[in-house]
């Protein structure tokens, strides 16, 4: 879009730099043809007044005047006669007259000033003949130096290009100045200016190539150039700030979204490998669209953190597990619930008010809380993490470090922050049993969580031998599809209930077997005692 207008302004100052040219070289013809009249004038006029005070001879004395206007007028190199055939016969300075013509045969009916040139020339220009007649049908005549007319008027930018020539009459050149030929070249790019003399026959032609004119804008190009570079960045920036625009609406609609509860939680369960009991869940985010889609966190997590909405949709997310949940963790007080956190929420303590609003007067006890706070992700201020840690571990909230293996968490980490939980990230479960390292890599992070007396969580357990080895090491809680994904409300209580119904089936199972046998026990004693 930026090239348009540069496009314009480049046209614009060809053009300017056109007619600039053009009223250049036609004041540098003006001035030319003026340099002319002016040295045409005054020989005349130096010339008539020898007539006038009868100074037309070759005598001795009159040669004498002669020399004294030569040397009087500048621009007059020497005086004297011709006869009717043009031919010099004095001349002051003296010189050697060759016979040869230097001015046209007289013509009685003609005009009483003639002007003629001569092959003597200095820097282009030649010498011009002035002739006035006598009433005897002799002239006196003067050689007008070349240097009156070889003058260079002109700006610099045309005088290197330029050429510039004054023609006497139609043919006869006076003076020509520069090389530039306008004859060969393309008439589109030749600028040719001619002008005219008003007193005598003379014209002064001025002819030079386009390009040179349009260097004298190149400056004003620049700023140009530099305007439109200008242009171009605000448009970029309007073209930045419409973009922008859905951005906002995107927004907007976020904001929305936000509002009408479209962010809800989803629950994953949290299971007790050795007993198969439930020892929770995780609370995990999703954008539940208006059609029904569900969007995972991966798609707007990031951005609802950018632009600290988070704060808000984290809020909603506590609110709604008062609401859906309460009842199952009023009456299964072991149950935990753990909440995601970002490293933002460790910025102030906002975050232990909230929680203390949210769950304070619900069934949900501070006890059964845990929230996670990722090692992906380094916070920002940790002194002041661990305070806010700190305040909510002391109103009974557990705190888990999420992710673990994947930051720069490491041991001086963990006990910094005081954290409760680690929760060993599905990388380095995905390896269990593949590779020897990460078994080693999970095996210290057990050693490393017994040392301190944190707890430990192992996430993406997705089969049944990930389940045998996490055990063999010692772990005994565990999240995932082996388990169960991410599940709304409604499924969780449903889950639950069903691993309850199925702890009591083993239970009765086990009673029921256990009775059995005691029975099997009594018999065998009855027949014993009946034996
Ligand atoms: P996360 O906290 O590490 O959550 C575990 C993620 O692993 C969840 O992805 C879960 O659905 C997924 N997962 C669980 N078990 C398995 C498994 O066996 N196999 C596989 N492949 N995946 C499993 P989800 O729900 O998409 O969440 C992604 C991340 O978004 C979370 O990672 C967490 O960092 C973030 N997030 C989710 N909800 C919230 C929230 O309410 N607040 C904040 N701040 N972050 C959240
Ligand atoms: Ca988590
Ligand atoms: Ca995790």
């Amino acid at each position: 879009m930026a090239t348009a207008p540069l496009f314009a302004a480049n046209m614009i100052l060809n053009q300017y730099a056109e007619s600039q040219a053009r009223s250049e070289m036609e004041a540098m013809g003006t001035r030319y043809l003026q340099r002319a009249e002016i040295s045409i004038s005054s020989t005349v006029t130096a010339l008539q007044r020898l007539d006038r005070d009868d100074i037309q001879t070759c005598d001795a004395a009159d040669r004498l005047l002669y020399q004294k206007v030569v040397s009087t007028e500048g621009v007059i190199d020497s005086i004297g006669l011709v006869d009717a055939s043009g031919k010099r016969m004095c001349v002051v300075p003296d010189m050697e007259l060759t016979g040869e013509a230097i001015l046209p045969i007289l013509r009685q009916d003609g005009p009483l000033v003639g002007i003629g040139m001569l092959d003597r020339s200095f820097q282009g220009a030649r010498a011009a003949v002035i002739s006035w007649d006598l009433q005897n049908s002799y002239r006196l005549f003067a050689e007008v130096t070349p240097a009156a007319i070889a003058i260079d008027p002109g700006p610099e930018f045309l005088r290197a290009y330029r050429r510039a020539e004054i023609r006497l009459g139609n043919d006869l050149l006076w003076f020509s100045v520069g090389g530039y030929n306008s004859e060969g070249s393309d008439p589109n790019d030749t600028l040719v200016v001619n002008v005219a003399s008003k007193q005598y026959p003379l014209h002064a032609t001025i002819v030079a190539p386009i390009s040179a004119a349009i260097q004298a804008v190149q400056p004003l190009k620049v700023v140009a150039a530099a305007a439109c570079a200008g242009l171009a960045l605000l448009l970029v920036a309007i073209g930045v700030w419409i973009s922008w625009r859905p951005e906002s609406e995107a927004n907007d609609e976020f904001v929305a979204a936000i509002r009408n509860g479209e962010f809800i939680p989803y629950y994953q369960p949290v299971m007790d490998i050795e007993t198969g009991k439930l020892r929770g869940c995780e609370v995990l985010m999703r954008w539940r669209r208006p059609n029904g889609m569900i969007v995972s966190p991966g798609q707007f997590m990031a951005y609802a953190e950018s632009t600290g909405h988070i704060f808000d949709m984290t809020r909603h997310i506590m609110v709604q597990t008062t609401e859906e949940v309460g009842e199952l963790y009023g009456e299964n007080p072991d149950l935990k619930l753990s909440i995601n956190l970002f490293a933002g929420h460790f910025l102030d303590r906002q975050i232990v008010s909230d929680i203390q609003q949210i769950y304070e007067k619900s069934d949900i006890a501070y006890q059964q809380l845990v929230v996670e706070v990722t090692e992906r992700h380094p916070l920002d201020d940790m002194d002041r993490a661990r305070k806010i840690i700190a305040e909510l571990q002391a109103l009974g909230v557990r705190v888990a470090l999420d992710d673990v293996g994947t930051g720069h968490g490491g041991m001086a980490y963990l006990q910094k922050l005081g954290v409760d939980i680690i929760k060993i990230d599905k990388m380095f479960i995905d390896t269990i049993g593949l590779d020897d390292n990460s078994t080693t890599i999970v095996d210290s992070m057990v050693e490393l969580a017994d040392n301190l007396g944190m707890g430990i969580i192992a996430e993406g357990v997705e089969t049944e031998e990930q389940i045998e080895r996490l055990l063999e090491l010692g772990v005994t809680a565990a999240q995932g599809y082996y388990y169960a994904a991410p599940m709304p409300a409604s499924e969780y209580i449903a889950f639950a209930e069903r691993v309850e119904e199925e702890e009591r089936e083993r239970a009765r199972l086990a009673a029921e077997a256990d009775a059995a046998e005691k029975s099997a026990e009594a018999g065998a004693l009855g027949r014993d005692a009946a034996a």
